[in-house]
């Protein structure tokens, strides 16, 4: 459709067209046997589906060898998870965890002890973990919202407090929950530090799901009294701000990538319905209001490309990207709501139904705009760096 390759390395294409593929032939297939606001497939089918991958060598892409993963570098795992997010659940669960599922926090901050325990058996899919910043006090300013707190003893450290929203909360083995651990008043910046917290330790608990826009409920977590030992301290005191900035600021690229893939297949989903589909005695694609939506879609499309895979690139090389994930988050995410809603426009009421995948995407792309740092704040962020 848009004549440029992005500079992509025949290597790159033949991993997206390999991708696309197992897409295409292994997952959508079972998805279409279940039902259409399923979060997962079954545990037997996403068994049999990993066993492939990794006999593909492409089992826990973005983990490092010495892991077991296949150790795709930074811009090419952003390429990886714009093709492997083309299905119904992938914007939730890319893949459908035939890939794996992330791993990241341990990787990035862990002790070589911490990744023997939690690391290498969420790569071998023994594990899975949640991430918890979010709290009922907000979670746009974490540094002054979050209001748990970690308080040391005799005895390790005694865990108080709530999170809210939390994503895949009831199938975790452990969450990466981010507390302050100083004295300090609430409602200022205090000392965020993150801790390990194994779901069955006494004291942690989970609320009922919390049902919202999109088919995965998330949850309310609750500390009370929940003691955890200094050895499940993720990364140094204090360095908790610091750890969430950094794994979010190179989360959300990828991530940004996920809504470019969601965004190109509706467009293509929309090109051919438009060619098909007649009213009044001509195919929609002939109707100017029509060829106009799709241009639209394009041209937005290939900008929202352009900037995510140039924040994949300035990440890749090692350079600050801060600014570059914002603005790679808020576009994509942004233009991809706009692209499949042009697309629900174009195929009429069968935009609306269930049997499509683009009423979900719709969904799932509303909660984009919030979850992972807010437009706004994004929009705050690349402001500050215009006007200093
Ligand atoms: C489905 C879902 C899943 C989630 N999963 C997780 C998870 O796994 N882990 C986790 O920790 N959190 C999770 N979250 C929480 C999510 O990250 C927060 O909702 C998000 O960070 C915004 O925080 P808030 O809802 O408290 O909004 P607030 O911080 O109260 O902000 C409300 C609104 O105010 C506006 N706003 C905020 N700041 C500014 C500003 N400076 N300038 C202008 N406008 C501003 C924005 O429009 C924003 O949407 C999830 C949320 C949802 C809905």
């Amino acid at each position: 459709m848009v004549r440029h390759d992005y500079g992509l390395s025949d290597e790159l294409k033949m991993l997206q067209s390999t991708v696309r593929k197992f897409i295409k032939n292994e997952i959508i297939p079972e998805e279409q046997k279940e039902d259409p606001d399923a979060i997962e497939l079954p545990e037997e089918v996403v068994s049999r589906l990993q066993e492939k991958t990794r006999s593909m060598g492409m089992y826990q892409p973005s983990a490092p060898e010495e892991y077991g993963g296949a150790g795709l570098d930074f811009f090419s795992n952003t390429i990886f998870m714009e093709e492997v997010s083309k299905h119904r659940q992938g914007l939730y669960n890319a893949g459908c965890g035939a890939f794996g599922h992330p791993i990241n926090p341990i990787l990035y901050a862990g002790t070589e002890a911490q990744k023997e325990k939690y690391l290498k058996p969420c790569v071998q899919a023994a594990m899975r973990g949640c991430f918890a910043i979010t709290e009922p006090s907000g979670g746009s300013d974490p540094a002054r919202a979050i209001r748990t707190r970690a308080k040391k003893t005799d005895k390790g450290w005694l865990i108080n407090g709530n999170k809210i929203w939390i994503s895949h909360a009831k199938v975790a083995d452990f969450v990466t929950v981010f507390v302050r651990t100083d004295d300090g008043p609430i409602g200022i910046r205090g000392e965020i530090t993150c801790f390990i917290v194994e779901t069955g330790t006494p004291g942690y608990s989970i609320s009922n799901p919390i049902p919202v826009i999109r088919p995965e409920a998330p949850y309310e977590l609750i500390f009370e009294d929940c003691l955890v030992s200094e050895e499940q301290m993720l990364g140094k005191r204090g360095g908790g701000f610091d750890l969430l900035k950094s794994l979010l600021t190179q989360n959300r690229i990828p991530y940004a990538g996920q809504c470019v893939g969601v965004a190109q297949e509706s467009l293509e989903m929309a090109i051919e319905y438009s060619k098909i589909r007649e009213t009044f005695g001509k195919p929609l694609a002939q109707r100017q209001a029509v060829q106009w939506m799709l241009a639209d879609s394009a041209v937005e499309l290939h900008a929202a490309r352009l900037v995510v895979y140039n924040a994949a690139r300035v990440r890749a090389e090692n350079k600050p990207f801060d600014i570059e994930s914002s603005m790679a988050k808020l576009m994509a995410s942004e233009v991809a709501m706009n692209v499949v809603d042009r697309a629900i426009q174009i195929h009429g009421g069968m935009g609306l139904a269930k049997e499509l995948p683009l009423e979900r995407w719709y969904r799932e792309l509303r909660t984009r705009r919030i979850g992972e740092g807010p437009s706004e704040v994004h929009r705050m962020v690349i402001s500050r760096e215009l006007l200093s």
